[in-house]
């Protein structure tokens, strides 16, 4: 692709070589503003991020407020702590959601991932298991582009230049997709104990004394598009893990710190919570980077009676100004009631999708939770027909929703044998009605005006 004038031009390595990026000058409510002066209504949160939108007083009080008045930064790998960190952790974790009491703060997902996973191979080195490496994930999931992320990560396309880096301690199994993967006359009850045969088997050919954990997102994001898994999914993923000893780690940087409507995705699973999860994204409402790793107290206490410590570190670990922001957010989401809010407006938002966008011709499938959906397109309803690769529908929905002022995330997930190419639609927490309604009406326009060459 050759590289636009702009792009050649400016310094900054963009992620497209062909298109000029829109540059962003300001935010106003669930806006941004370009430099032309268009007005943008950001209805993904960028990638899921800036759940409280973009301006929002409180939180740029707290930022300045903590420069003047704390600590900006300190090295939390030498023997110091600082006031923030603690209170952050103190926020997420006192009432030990699921019996998760610890947390390790990291500046993004990708870094969360690496950690978690270092987390569960030193758990059982303390253990006396050290041959416990190998981890099982899904197909089509994304953790995290670095190398130990991108390792447990089924995202084809992200990992192909990397193949040789990878470690082969990594099993995938399918993801719980229903739409596409269940069969005609199949319950969700005997698609999820399919699934979870597959993961009892590969154990089993692994070897239970090898496997250290599973990764899956509890919702999936970008590469399935907002996909829920069937009911009591969880409950038999999580019973085989007890089984086996296998830690569950759930990755909810995207779907996670409220946005399905529950605090953790996994609170509507009737589980009773993950060994280590991830966090991200919403956690700072994107006035920072920051992201985070919870653990169970028996996680702690391995480490405790082991080596009595954490063999990871980052320089940047729990940096007090970013979590000071993030205090600040989850104090305005705790106090506005914002998860319940979110949950009430997702009921909303869903019905808004289904009666006018679930009609559209090559819209296959609507699916989500909370304020977290997405749509798939399709050649053909009935058939389920994929669009081939090489058009990428979502990628010109996206284009075109910019044209009617409207931000939407666009992606081409890939399960191996089906495109999910998709659209997500989640907007912030502080959505109102009638914002919903502009939003799902600027998206049936843009699908419309995409679909006609198709129809
Ligand atoms: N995990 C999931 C589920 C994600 O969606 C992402 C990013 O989109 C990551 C991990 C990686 O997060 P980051 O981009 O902050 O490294």
């Amino acid at each position: 692709m050759a590289p636009s004038e702009f792009v050649s031009r400016s310094h900054i390595l963009h992620r497209s070589f062909s298109d000029r990026p829109a540059k962003v000058v300001a935010g106003d409510g669930i806006s941004l503003v370009l430099e032309s002066g268009k007005k943008v209504i950001d209805a993904s949160c960028g990638p899921s991020v800036s759940c409280l939108g973009h301006s929002q007083p409180e939180i740029t009080d707290a930022i300045t407020n903590h420069l003047k008045n704390d600590i900006a930064y300190v090295y939390s790998g030498s023997p110091y702590t600082n006031g923030a960190t603690e209170e952050l952790a103190d926020i997420l974790l006192s009432h030990k959601p699921g019996g998760l009491s610890k947390a390790i703060f990291v500046n993004s997902g990708s870094e969360a991932t690496d950690a978690a996973l270092k987390l569960a191979v030193q758990y059982w080195h303390e253990r006396g298991q050290p041959q416990r490496t190998h981890f099982i994930a899904r197909k089509q999931s994304y953790h995290g582009n670095t190398i130990g992320a991108l390792c447990v990560s089924g995202h084809e396309s992200r990992r192909e230049f990397y193949k040789d880096f990878m470690s082969s301690n990594v099993s995938f199994l399918d993801p719980c997709y229903a739409y596409r993967m269940k069969g005609k006359s199949e319950s969700d009850e005997a698609f999820a104990q399919r699934l979870a045969r597959q993961f009892e088997d590969e154990i089993l050919c692994v070897g239970p004394d090898r496997v250290a954990g599973f990764v899956t997102e509890t919702v999936s994001g970008t590469t399935l598009g907002c996909l829920p898994a069937v009911p009591g999914y969880f409950k038999l993923i999580r019973a085989i893990c007890d089984k086996y000893g296998v830690l569950l780690i759930l990755d909810e940087i995207i779907c996670g710190m409220g946005k399905t409507g529950t605090m953790h995705a996994w609170q509507q699973e009737d589980i009773r919570g993950p060994d280590i999860q991830t966090i991200g994204k919403a956690l700072g409402a994107g006035f920072v980077p920051l992201s985070g790793v919870l653990l169970h107290q028996k996680i702690f206490d391995a480490l405790s009676a082991g080596s009595g410590g954490l063999a990871h570190g980052h320089t940047f670990q729990a940096h007090p100004l970013a979590c000071a922001a993030a205090i600040a957010a989850q104090k305005i989401i705790k106090r506005d009631n914002l998860v319940e809010r979110t949950a009430q407006m997702g009921k909303k938002l869903e019905i808004l999708l289904r009666r006018e966008i679930g009609p559209l011709p090559l819209v296959g499938d609507i699916r989500g939770r909370g304020l977290f959906w997405a749509v798939e397109f399709v050649v053909e309803k009935d058939t389920k027909t994929a669009f081939s690769p090489r058009i990428n529908f979502c990628n010109h929905v996206v284009k075109q929703s910019l044209e009617m002022g409207l931000n939407i995330l666009g992606n081409l997930g890939y399960t191996g044998k089906y495109q999910v190419d998709h659209v997500i639609i989640c907007p912030p927490y502080i959505v109102t009605d009638c914002e919903l309604e502009e939003i799902v009406s600027r998206l049936k326009a843009a699908i419309v005006k995409t679909s006609q060459p198709f129809v």
